[in-house]
């Protein structure tokens, strides 16, 4: 049994659930002593967000961010603009972010504007500071396994499937959805780890078929109840990273995954909840990457220009 679930008995919870508020809480312990290590040499980090358009959908999240990160003695700047700045307009914004040196990482907020290209902004983040790990090189880094600032979702995933103690090489894993931000990185990355992958989409014939045969499976797709109890494995690890708003009987609504939680956990060895599962891990999976980009950033000025403190105006 893992620590995970070993913990989780204890508490007379369910042990098959993967507490990601508890692994959460883990990666946070060692940022934080990162970020205190930074500051004692003078090197504050500092997170970006950047919201463009109607921010109300990302609200929530940049809210937790900002809660986070605080906690870890990172600052973290909000800054909104109005859905009809240029595209020239939000280059010139990241350029500048990326030419301070008293910045450290960026978020792009999404969703924004249908007149912005997400990957044209993601590429124009310096990939010192793409926190996010969605610049070209940062996903490029994971196809040569070589992670440095790895996608938060995809990276937080995968940690949570090593939460279970299985043996990642030769296990066989389905991941279900292949985005660039989270299907796909999850597949190099477990590739990385010695896994043997088979990746789903909505043109796989015979979704159920590979399911059964699935040691974990991966699902981010974004279809609430895509997958049941009995279209997977017994005793498999289920790692759930959808998001849906669903309505509920009494006319309000709540957030689910995209496995049919009740016959999933049933027929799991573990499975991930949602809220609860995936969702916290990434959140310091970002703050990881901020003390991880703030690390590197120091080592550059340093190589640069000799004493941090001279260049950084910290
Ligand atoms: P996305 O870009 O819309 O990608 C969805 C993927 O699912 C696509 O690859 C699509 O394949 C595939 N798909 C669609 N219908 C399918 C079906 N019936 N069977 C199998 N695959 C199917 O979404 P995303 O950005 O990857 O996000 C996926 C989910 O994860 C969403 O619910 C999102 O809210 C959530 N999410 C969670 C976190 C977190 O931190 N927990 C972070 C990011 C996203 P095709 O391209 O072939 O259609």
């Amino acid at each position: 049994m893992s620590a995970v679930a070993a913990r989780s008995s204890e508490h007379g919870k369910d042990h098959k659930i993967l507490d990601g508020r508890f692994v959460a809480q883990g990666i946070r312990e060692k940022v934080g002593g990162k970020v205190a290590a930074l500051k004692d040499h003078n090197w504050q980090p500092r997170l970006v967000s950047l919201g463009i358009g109607a921010a109300e959908p990302a609200k929530l999240y940049i809210r937790n961010q900002r809660r986070v990160a605080e906690k870890l003695g990172i600052d973290f700047d909000e800054r909104y603009y109005d859905e009809s700045i240029s595209r020239d307009e939000v280059l010139a914004s990241i350029a500048k972010l990326n030419a301070d040196p008293t910045v450290t990482g960026i978020i792009i907020q999404r969703p924004i504007p249908q007149t912005l290209s997400i990957k044209e902004l993601q590429a124009a983040v310096h990939p010192l500071k793409d926190v996010e790990g969605m610049h070209p090189a940062s996903i490029g880094n994971i196809v040569y396994n070589d992670l440095v600032l790895g996608p938060c979702t995809a990276v937080a995933s995968v940690e949570m499937l090593k939460t279970t103690g299985l043996t990642l090489p030769g296990l066989e894993v389905v991941v279900v959805g292949h985005s660039e931000i989270v299907g796909k990185p999850i597949a190099f990355l477990l590739m990385s780890e010695g896994a043997t992958v088979t990746v789903c989409h909505h043109m796989t014939r015979n979704l159920s078929v590979h399911l059964r045969r699935a040691d974990a499976i991966f699902v981010a797709v974004g279809k609430p109840q895509l997958i049941t109890g009995e279209m997977i494995k017994p005793g498999a690890a289920l790692i759930d990273i959808g998001i849906n708003q669903v309505a509920t009987e009494d006319g309000g609504t709540k957030v689910v995954g995209d496995a049919e939680f009740e016959s999933c956990r049933e027929a799991a060895g573990w499975i991930t909840p949602v809220p609860g599962g995936v969702g916290p891990v990434t959140v310091s999976i970002l703050m990881r990457n901020v003390a991880r980009a703030a690390e590197l950033q120091k080592d550059h000025y340093e190589r640069q220009y000799g004493a941090t403190g001279a260049i950084s105006g910290q």
